[in-house]
């Protein structure tokens, strides 16, 4: 597979990026489902009619890799119920009244780090994954014993529509600065590397005056083409360096971390206060007035597209997160998460696909993809029930970006296809006895 710098363009549409920030007034119920990271669901520690404030505990992380929950509201814990999340599993989720109080949780304290120990687990405590919207427990980037030439902070943000991002790095500078200081004294790190799209001038300024403060930091602008922003992507684009099929960034001496999700750690090592609050992007062609706004987690998206003032024509479709890599949702009920970065209605128009015909063999697909895959024999041996062939065409290395999927005149739902047979793949291999 040749690894492909070159990406796709697609239309940017950052309406938001600088306007007002808004902050959601907090008068609503929350549901807190036990699954918003990957790995083992958290684990509820608290019983309906438990009073909580704003950062108590209310779920700690589960076994093996997982993550804590706090509430984002003070007020009365309701119960505990089952969801259906939008992949359509189901899983407990707290729900809580919010008292309208605002009331913040008196032990919260900012916690002591004293060594990397103190470190990783001050990270675990504060409930943090991947905020840019994969969703992975953070503290387990750090927790290597690989040596680390390269933290790289992701300020790609390549995906059409979303300025969450470009929020944090106009306001919440000092967060992410104060985040790498303290990293940086107890990680041995040789250089950060902030990566950041050329289309985001006045966040390019701030990156630099961040960067102007610590000899060790430095700014990578780059080219603005999707899939900037993915993992793999980042690392050769910052670094030169290729990170191989079932490999992670640390296995080539790098740690990425989202520019938010490194601002909500600096503010929890500098405040105590965990995750419990998300800006979001509220945008696409169905939304009356685009704007980014500070939402508590949990909180009903129905209830954040209300206070941003509606639509402005029928919705055809909800994602949770942008056009290229985001989920559809089910229904507007569902809560925001932790690593909703953005919440996009469309209207009926453009909620519609083509109709899919024949593959016409343009190879569109292959040349589209960062990672050279053979997307046409790889669709062909999923289609033939040829299991044993999906890793030989680069299954195992496909991110799901849908570069692929983009301009395919057939309209192929070409990632959809990848995530079956991904499953498949799984299935296949246990029933087989490869897993
Ligand atoms: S882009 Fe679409 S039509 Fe062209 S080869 Fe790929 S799947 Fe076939
Ligand atoms: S979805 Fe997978 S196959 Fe398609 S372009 Fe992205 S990485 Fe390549």
């Amino acid at each position: 597979m040749a690894f492909s710098i070159k990406g796709i363009k697609v239309p940017h549409r950052k309406n938001t990026a600088g306007t007002e920030v808004k902050r959601m007034v907090i008068e609503n119920t929350v549901t807190l489902p036990m699954v918003m990271h990957i790995g083992a669901p958290a684990v509820p520690v608290i019983k309906a009619g438990d009073e909580v404030s704003i950062g108590t505990l209310v779920a700690k992380a589960g076994d093996g890799i997982s993550s804590p929950i706090y509430s984002s509201v003070s007020g009365n814990v309701v119960g505990i119920s089952d969801v259906v999340i939008s992949n359509g599993r189901k899983v407990p989720a707290i729900k809580i009244d919010s008292d309208g109080k605002n009331t913040v949780d008196e032990n919260i304290a900012a916690p002591v780090i004293t060594d990397k120990a103190t470190l990783i687990n001050a990270i675990k405590d504060s409930g943090v994954v991947g905020l840019g919207g994969a969703g992975f427990p953070t503290y387990v980037k750090f927790n290597t014993d690989k040596a680390i030439d390269y933290l790289i902070v992701n300020c790609a943000e390549c995906e059409p529509y979303i300025t969450s991002d470009t929020y944090t790095m106009l306001e919440r500078a000092d967060e992410m600065a104060y985040a790498i200081d303290v990293i940086l004294k107890y990680i041995d790190v040789k250089k950060v590397i902030i990566g950041i799209e050329k289309n985001k001038r006045t966040a390019i300024a701030k990156m630099k005056e961040l960067a102007s403060k610590n000899s060790k930091i430095s700014v990578k602008v780059l080219p603005s083409v999707y899939p900037t922003g993915g993992e793999k992507v980042l690392v050769y684009r910052t670094t030169g360096r290729v990170i191989k099929e079932g490999k992670l960034p640390a296995d080539v001496g790098c740690i990425v971390c989202n520019c938010t999700t490194l601002a909500t750690l600096g503010n929890y090592f500098k405040t105590g206060m965990p995750l419990v609050e998300k800006c979001v992007t509220v945008d696409g062609s169905a939304i009356q007035n685009p704007q980014n706004v500070i939402v508590p987690i949990g909180i009903a998206i129905k209830d954040v597209f209300e206070f941003t003032g509606g639509f402005k024509s029928e919705v055809g479709k909800v994602i949770y997160g942008g056009p290229m890599m985001g989920i559809s949702v089910p229904s507007m009920d569902e809560p925001v998460l932790k690593q909703t970065n953005a919440l996009l209605a469309l209207n009926e128009k453009d909620s519609k696909q083509g109709e899919e015909t024949a593959c016409i063999q343009c190879g569109t697909c292959v040349r589209n993809c960062p990672f050279g895959i053979n997307v046409i024999e790889l669709a062909r041996s999923y289609e033939k029930g040829e299991y044993d062939k999906l890793e030989k065409y680069g299954l195992g290395i496909c991110m799901e970006c849908g570069c692929c999927a983009y301009n395919c005149p057939a309209n192929r739902p070409l990632v959809q296809l990848h995530k079956l047979a991904k499953i498949s793949l799984r299935e296949w291999k246990e029933k087989e006895g490869n897993a």
